[in-house]
């Protein structure tokens, strides 16, 4: 039986085992964490949106950045402090945006394979996630935020993604508990949300309870191909250095994946591209009712909403080039609960839980997913604003990859 080691137990390199498993391979996992999706995939806004899949490299987004550039509470911020990779970063993301339309329509496409890969891997696996497939309203305040999203609506519809275009009064009685005043949006029934941590550590227990070995606390800091084998470099948490030997390795290292790549020879631009969320915990009846039923998209405010359960309401969003840091800015967590007392006035916001989780994107915002230079590296990472919504298909791709290769 080939052997294959996975670096990252986030919820791309947990798919990534669960589909290898599968084909019946025996698989290692390797994170430097001490439980899987500790990182970015531990509490991000929820959505599984195909109608979220317009990519963000857009001459649109840059003059926005522009704008904004000297504004705090900003959704899209930029630190200007010079930094070859930031400032290199940028201008592909700028030459990126000739391929906007194409790269959202691919993105729009995949997100839509994904939904059944998602729901068949949780009933094989028989895992609960607080999924709820109530779709997902996108809102708007302004004419031309509406505008705009009726032109990625024809992209959109152009992957098959169905949306449908809502009054304000469809969208009230869609979600009774939105009290601001909206203009027009969209509602996609098959999108839906869940919790993509819990969806990642019950996947990463059944893939145990299937023979998967997971190497927590454990890092990774060489790789190196031998002949027809890949030698893994360990730190273990006692420090201590170990070599261990696989036929394949899969990195889903999300932003350290690039440094990875690059010791192997391969590119793979990733920037760490910051978010942060609040978790709401709703303690009372009347929170809980009030809150809303709806998973929630405004555009405007770059703010992704989702219910996990009766007693939790997530709220993520804005965007931030500003490094490798995960500090938790109050400047930043006071829009979001700017925007539940706004929208959602009757929901206590007293208890709730600040989170910052980075981004791993690429210019293009499109994932890396196939093989390296190394006939035995392979790469599943890169999946920037989407990786909750992409990492079945993109599990699955590789893993198809994979069999392709190797066997
Ligand atoms: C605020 C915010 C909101 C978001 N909302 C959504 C959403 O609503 N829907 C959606 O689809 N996506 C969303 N995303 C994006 C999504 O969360 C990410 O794309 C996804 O979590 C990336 O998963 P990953 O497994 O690739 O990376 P990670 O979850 O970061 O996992 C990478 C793992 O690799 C490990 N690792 C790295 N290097 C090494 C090494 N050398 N040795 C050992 N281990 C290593 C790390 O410890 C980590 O556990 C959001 C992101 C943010 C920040």
């Amino acid at each position: 039986m080939k052997h294959i080691a996975i670096v990252g137990a986030g919820v791309t390199g947990v798919t990534t085992a669960f589909v290898l498993s599968r084909l019946g391979y025996q698989v290692t996992v390797f994170d430097k964490n001490r439980y899987p999706a500790m990182e970015t995939s531990f509490a991000n806004g929820g959505q599984l949106s195909a109608s979220n899949a317009e990519v963000w490299s857009s001459v649109r987004t840059i003059l926005r950045g522009l704008r904004w550039i000297f504004r705090k509470d900003a959704p899209f911020l930029v630190n200007l402090w010079p930094s070859w990779h930031k400032y290199s970063w940028l201008a592909e993301f700028l030459g990126s945006s000739r391929n906007y339309e194409e790269n959202t329509i691919q993105t729009a496409e995949l997100a839509i394979r994904s939904r059944e890969y998602t729901f068949k891997f949780a009933a094989e696996a028989g895992i609960e996630f607080d999924c709820s497939s109530s779709g997902i309203l996108h809102f708007y305040q302004s004419r031309s935020e509406l505008e705009h999203a009726k032109k990625v609506s024809k992209l959109l519809a152009m992957a098959g993604v169905e949306r449908q275009l809502l009054t304000p009064s469809e969208i009230y009685e869609l979600e009774p508990n939105l009290k601001s005043k909206v203009i027009g949006g969209y509602y996609t029934p098959d999108d839906f949300t869940g919790d993509a941590h819990k969806f990642s550590t019950s996947l990463a227990n059944t893939c145990i309870q299937k023979g998967v070995n997971f190497k927590m606390q454990s890092y990774v800091s060489d790789i190196n191909q031998d002949g027809p084998k890949i030698d893994l470099n360990i730190i273990d948490m006692e420090e201590v250095n170990h070599r261990e030997e696989f036929d394949a390795v899969v990195v889903a290292a999300g932003i350290e994946s690039r440094a990875i790549a690059q010791a192997l020879g391969d590119r793979i631009n990733i920037y760490p591209v910051k978010g942060y969320s609040i978790t709401l915990h709703l303690m009372d009846s009347i929170s809980q009712s009030k809150a809303p039923r709806m998973s929630l998209l405004d555009d405007e405010a770059k703010i992704v909403t989702s219910r996990l359960g009766a007693d939790r309401f997530r709220i993520a969003g804005t965007a931030e080039i500003n490094g490798n840091n995960l500090d938790i800015r109050a400047d930043r967590i006071k829009p979001l609960l700017q925007w539940a007392e706004t929208n959602f006035p009757d929901v206590r916001t007293e208890f709730f839980t600040p989170w910052a989780g980075l981004r791993p994107m690429t210019p293009s915002m499109m994932p890396r997913i196939g093989p390296g230079r190394n006939s035995r590296v392979f790469y599943n990472t890169g999946h920037g604003h989407l990786g909750w919504t992409l990492s079945c298909i993109s599990a699955q791709i590789i893993g198809d990859i994979i069999h392709l290769h190797i066997d």
